[in-house]
């Protein structure tokens, strides 16, 4: 488990103010943790749940050995609630469920933590509901909740908890829970500049586009470069099939910058990781024989093939008059 150094980077504003109430026993009783996918809100929530029930830690960080500890992670501490949307949204059964719960276990002495997930998603009668349990906390209660959308979330509800607004997760970020999702380094770090958030590179993944997407870019462009006129053939033949749908297309584009931007790297000899880096050999070897205009020149013509496609101009002739124009260098 990352404790809260690990997540420093990421989080520059939110992880030092939390250590800070933390060490100085100052803890809010409810926080709205407002942040993307991959941005580290649930992470964080499940570390601040853990370091607030052990009873065995010293300093910002849980003990992650005591029995707080270890049944937080097997998912059946008593004391420990989540809520995550049922179907579409979070009904108030759930939130009579969670009350029933922390009056039935009274036990006025032990600490007690919720956490809603999707917190946007709660209905009006399941918000009216927290609302009044927000209100009157009993005992030492912690509750926080998460959204990605924190207008969503009834306004009486954010004016009673401490609002957190996380930062967009960094590339590094991306990567890292990429490699630990068990993606190769090199391919995470091209589907990290190419997508948002894990999830959704994770499911370009999944279907196996992306890497079919990588070599057929890898191909054109480096025929586009040497023998251009199988680079028309390559188009037609492997990229237009491969890029059906609008995203597909978009994505492809992004692609052909993030490869021209490597080339441009190294012809200019700034130093900084490639996308891709399996492809270094060949870049140096273009470098010799393309001019920094010619590569800067594509980069502004791929960026207006993107425009575009946004207006609605047909791929294959958007792609034709690409090719053809950095042809023509
Ligand atoms: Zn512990």
């Amino acid at each position: 488990m990352r404790l809260w150094k690990d997540w420093v980077e990421a989080q520059p504003q939110v992880v030092p103010m939390l250590v800070e109430s933390i060490k100085k026993q100052r803890l809010a009783h409810a926080y709205l943790f407002e942040g993307q996918a991959g941005s580290g809100t649930m992470d964080l929530a499940m570390l601040l749940a853990k370091r607030f029930l052990c009873e065995n830690s010293q300093g910002e960080d849980p003990c992650l050995r005591c029995v707080d500890c270890t049944r937080i992670d097997t998912g059946n501490h008593p004391d420990l609630h989540r809520i995550f949307p049922d179907g579409q949204s979070i009904k108030r059964e759930q939130i009579d469920y969670l009350q029933k719960e922390f009056s039935y276990r009274g036990m006025e002495s032990r600490k007690k933590v919720y956490i809603v997930f999707d917190a946007d998603k709660m209905t009006s009668t399941a918000a009216n509901t927290l609302l009044k349990f927000l209100e009157e906390p009993q005992g030492e209660t912690l509750a926080m909740l998460i959204t990605e959308q924190a207008s969503n979330v009834l306004p009486t509800i954010r004016s009673r908890s401490q609002h957190l607004r996380f930062q967009p997760p960094l590339k590094e970020e991306i990567i890292h829970q990429l490699v630990e999702h068990g993606i190769e380094q090199k391919h995470s770090h091209f589907l990290a500049e190419l997508t948002e958030n894990k999830e959704m590179a994770i499911r370009l993944i999944e279907d196996d586009w992306s890497f079919q997407a990588r070599s057929v870019v890898l191909q054109l462009m480096y025929e586009l470069y040497t023998r251009p006129d199988q680079a028309t053939i390559t188009l037609a033949e492997k990229w237009l099939p491969l890029m059906k749908e609008r995203i597909h297309q978009e994505m492809g584009l992004e692609m052909m910058i993030l490869w021209l931007r490597d080339l441009l790297y190294i012809k200019v000899e700034k130093q900084g990781e490639l996308v891709y880096s399996d492809f270094y050999e060949r870049y140096k070897e273009l470098s010799l024989s393309t001019s920094q205009r010619l590569i800067s020149l594509s980069l502004t013509k791929v960026m207006e093939a993107k425009s575009q496609l946004s207006a609605n101009v047909a791929i294959q002739l958007v792609m034709e008059r690409l090719l053809f124009t950095i042809q023509e260098g």
